[in-house]
């Protein structure tokens, strides 16, 4: 398992670098499929893993980051000033999420509850596990499964779900 935001995969966080996705093409992911034809079992188990560990990118478009900026101006009155000095780190266009503490926890993440801006939580999060570099491969998956119990578990996704979710993906 990679230490590094920059290697292809972590599966420790929300997160599949962006060359990944830049060479994941609908072609890559037609072939992907074959192995999830069938479907594939989720259901989330609250563990908060996938939030916490290694450090990651958890990337909030421009879009998203308005988003959140009205829910946490709503529950908690803050600013974006605020938002933008003491939560985020600029990437790219927009911001991700700071996760630089020793046990590289999402800023997000609250041990008892979860993630605190669930609502308005960014895409990536919302379409884990079912990524591209998740769904390339029987051996991906399970080396991701071993980090995240929901997966192999509960709900069955079709392989149009899964293809919806995959082919929609931000990058
Ligand atoms: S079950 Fe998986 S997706 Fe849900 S919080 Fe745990 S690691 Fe994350
Ligand atoms: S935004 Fe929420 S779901 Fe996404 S990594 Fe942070 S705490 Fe987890």
């Amino acid at each position: 398992m990679s230490n590094s935001q920059l290697f292809v995969r972590d599966v420790s966080r929300h997160v599949c670098t962006d060359d990944y996705w830049v060479n994941s093409s609908f072609v890559i992911l037609e072939k992907m499929s074959q192995f999830w034809k069938k479907g594939l079992q989720f259901t989330c188990q609250q563990c908060g893993r996938c939030c916490c560990g290694e450090p990651g990118i958890v990337y909030f478009s421009p879009r998203e980051f308005d988003a959140l900026v009205e829910h946490l101006n709503h529950t908690r009155g803050l600013t974006r000033e605020v938002i933008v000095r003491d939560y985020m780190r600029p990437h790219r266009d927009s911001y991700t999420a700071r996760d630089d503490f020793p046990d590289g926890h999402c800023i997000f993440f609250d041990k008892e509850k979860g993630c605190s801006v669930y609502e308005v939580r960014p895409s990536q999060c919302r379409d884990f596990p079912f990524w591209r570099c998740n769904l390339a491969s029987k051996s991906d998956w399970d080396e991701t499964a071993q980090m995240c119990p929901g997966m192999n578990h509960g709900r069955h996704w079709t392989a149009e779900e899964i293809y919806d979710i995959a082919s929609k993906a931000r990058l």
